[in-house]
């Protein structure tokens, strides 16, 4: 299993710190074997710690350079960065990158042999048109990914059930997450509205490998009881 904290624009520096020590001390403690991946924003990335990998949530394709606002490889360098997430819902449809950038950044971060977590998901109105139109959907958000890339994790993260409060049926992850374990051997996160409270029935769904978690895991002790669930 892996289970991934993505702390989106929250927490700082200071604050990092603390959960790190915090999560890196359970881990110990309960012999986790788990996989856990911790996502702060760019200004409290730090190395990973203990058990704990330290990913990146965006970097721009590129060492260094004129790219306001960016950080490239350099950055991440400083602090061994090797985990890095792509294709997150809220930089596609917030922040515009296009499948096209998407596809560049994978390009480059797999040359480097990154760790890569690749974000894919629907927004409601195509869960709503029906399965195919969503599969169809997924299937344009996986367009020059190589699938067979040995350091990729996927995680499935439907936009509408992202810090919403809503969570697809087990049915319908099953289906997707099934639909998608046909395409590639990556293991397959389901991301949208985890919390302590009903990670486990998700874990527990065929072809579920873990879960990447916002919101609720911003408190240390929750992510805790999550790693331990898992
Ligand atoms: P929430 O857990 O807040 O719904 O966010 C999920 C997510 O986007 C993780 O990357």
């Amino acid at each position: 299993m892996i289970i991934a904290a993505n702390f989106k624009t929250n927490h700082t520096r200071a604050a990092t710190k603390a959960y790190l020590a915090k999560v890196t001390a359970y881990i110990a403690e309960a012999e986790i074997s788990d996989e856990v991946m911790v996502f702060p924003p760019a200004t409290a990335l730090c190395r990973s710690e203990g058990d704990v990998t330290v990913g990146a949530q965006n970097a721009w394709p590129t060492d260094n350079g004129a790219y306001t606002g960016e950080i490239g490889t350099e950055q991440l360098d400083e602090f061994g960065i090797h985990t890095i997430l792509i294709g997150h819902s809220e930089r596609r449809h917030i922040l515009g990158e296009s499948q096209e950038v998407v596809a560049e950044k994978f390009a480059y971060f797999k040359a480097l042999g990154f760790r890569i977590v690749y974000c894919i998901g629907e927004p409601l109105e195509v869960r709503d048109a029906g399965s195919e139109t969503l599969m169809a959907y997924l299937a344009e958000q996986l367009e020059g990914i190589d699938l067979g890339y040995g350091n990729l994790v996927i995680a499935y993260e439907p936009v509408w059930a992202i810090g919403t409060g809503r969570v697809p049926s087990e049915n319908e992850i099953e289906l997707i997450h099934g639909a998608l374990a046909k395409l590639t051997k990556a293991p397959l996160l389901y991301g949208g509205s985890v919390k302590v409270g009903n990670v486990a029935p998700i874990l527990a769904l065929k072809h579920v490998d873990g879960a990447l978690v916002g919101s609720g895991a911003l408190d240390p002790d929750d992510f805790c009881k999550m790693i331990a669930t898992a």
